[in-house]
């Protein structure tokens, strides 16, 4: 695409979501919960059901600083390649643990993996099923500085309202968050949390 027209585009974005998958994560989620509280913004976290029960107090945490959370599945199995039995309970029950905390309807499929008869379940039980529109691959390199770089050229082509995906469980990941919301703070866009 040409630089006109990304530039053009670019102006075109007001508001965006900052979402957190597979949490909560001891170290990175409470590094990340003090840097989005100095930076007043409000995000989502997707988490995972193991670590929810093994950490409690980082989901109350979440929700108390004023996040919002969602179901990302109890394991984050690839849930188009396990038996369809085992997949719904995968959702029911992560969705139900993320209901002790906070009232909400929002799940996200691990790695994003989904099928008609998923995405239908899901629907069925009343769920929002959540994907992303800017991957920053904060998952894949380990230099803050190379997610960044990756991130300013996706989000140049994004959608007003663009879903970004990050992860609270690598440290590349923090010192990448400063960065973006500074990058968006600058040119006046809105993080705002998703409607659950
Ligand atoms: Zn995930």
């Amino acid at each position: 695409m040409n630089e006109l027209i990304i530039f053009l585009m670019s102006l075109s974005l007001h508001t965006v979501h900052i979402t957190f998958d597979d949490g909560p994560n001891l170290r990175y989620t409470d590094e990340i919960l003090t840097l989005l509280k100095e930076e007043h913004v409000k995000a989502n976290f997707f988490m995972v059901g193991r670590n929810i029960e093994m950490y409690p107090h980082m989901v109350k945490r979440v929700v108390n600083e004023g996040h919002d959370i969602g179901g990302h599945s109890m394991t984050h199995k690839e849930l188009t390649k396990i038996p369809f039995d085992q997949a719904k309970l995968e959702i029911y029950e992560s969705m139900m643990l993320v209901n002790m905390y906070q009232d909400t309807k929002l799940f996200r499929f691990p790695y994003g993996s989904f099928d008609k008869r998923l995405s239908s379940y899901v629907k069925s039980l009343g769920y929002k099923n959540i994907y992303w529109d800017v991957d920053t691959t904060d998952w894949k390199y380990k230099d803050k500085d190379v997610i960044y770089k990756k991130f300013k050229v996706r989000i140049a082509e994004a959608k007003d309202g663009a879903i970004i995906l990050m992860h609270d469980i690598h440290p590349q990941t923090v010192g990448s968050l400063r960065m973006i919301i500074d990058y968006l703070k600058e040119r006046k866009i809105v993080i705002k949390k998703l409607d659950r």
